[in-house]
């Protein structure tokens, strides 16, 4: 896959306000946030979207899902909190690298647009 501003991000390339690293994954402020907390969990392992995500992901993704609660608990998003996955055009995403939002602080309207 072609690289991508995240791929900069992983490495250090370019500043990120940084909540959370491991082996597998990152976790960082996004750049123009949503909501009071909006941060960005991705693997590192660059996968496209989740549409390119195979059987064998599992355990990444459930990982990406698991990190995002860990880092809900750490910002103190007792209230609750959403995680959101765009996936491709037109579910809205535009950094072509497998992402998770994590966003809270505020009452989130539904359904989204
Ligand atoms: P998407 O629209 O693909 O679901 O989400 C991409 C997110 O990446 C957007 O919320 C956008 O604000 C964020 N983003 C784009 N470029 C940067 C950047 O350089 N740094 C950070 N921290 N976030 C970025």
């Amino acid at each position: 896959m072609a690289d991508t501003i995240f791929g900069r991000i992983i490495r250090r390339e370019i500043p990120a306000r940084i909540e959370h690293e491991d082996d597998l994954c990152l976790a960082f402020h996004d750049v123009a946030p949503q909501a009071p907390v909006h941060v960005l969990v991705i693997p590192k392992r660059p996968i496209v979207s989740l549409a390119e995500a195979g059987p064998d992901d599992g355990q990444l993704l459930g990982h990406l899902v698991v990190v995002a609660t860990e880092v809900a608990r750490k910002l103190g998003l007792a209230d609750g909190y959403r995680l959101v996955v765009n996936c491709g055009r037109d579910g809205g995403q535009s950094v072509d690298h497998l992402h998770v939002h994590l966003l809270g602080g505020r009452r989130l309207a539904w359904p989204p647009g």
